[in-house]
C-alpha cells in the first residue's frame, strides 16, 4: 500500500505538464481528472441514467487501479448500477459533497 500511495503521488506531482499539454492540443473539453478530485476532497457522483439510483464515491480507489489522469466523465462507462446492473451511469464531480448543502434535499 505504501508504494502505491508514493507511486500516485509522483505521478499527481506531474499534472501541471499533463494539462499544458492537454490545452496545447486546444481541446475543446478539460474535464475533471481524479487527481483533481482527490487534490479536493471531493467525491464522484454516479447517476444511473435508468433508474435514477445516484452515489457518491471516494476517488481515492479509482486513482490507485486507473490512474491519477482518468477523466471523470469517462468513469460512467466503467461503472455498474449497484441497484438495477444497469452500465448506462453518468459520472461528473460531485460539488454538493464539498458543501452538504445540496444533498440534504435528496
Ligand atoms: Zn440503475
Amino acid at each position: 500500500m505504501m508504494m502505491a500511495a508514493l507511486a500516485v503521488q509522483d505521478r499527481r506531482f506531474k499534472m501541471g505538464k499533463f494539462k499544458r499539454h492537454l490545452i496545447a492540443k486546444n481541446e475543446p473539453v478539460n474535464p475533471m481528472t481524479l487527481a483533481d478530485l482527490d487534490t479536493q476532497n471531493q467525491y464522484i457522483l454516479c447517476w444511473c441514467n435508468r433508474c435514477s439510483h445516484s452515489a457518491d464515491i471516494d476517488p481515492t480507489p479509482l486513482i490507485n487501479r486507473l490512474g491519477p489522469l482518468f477523466p471523470v466523465p469517462e468513469l460512467g462507462g466503467r461503472m455498474r448500477c449497484t441497484s438495477c446492473q444497469s452500465h448506462d451511469v453518468t459520472t461528473c464531480p460531485s460539488w454538493s459533497h464539498e458543501t452538504g448543502q445540496i444533498a440534504l434535499h435528496g
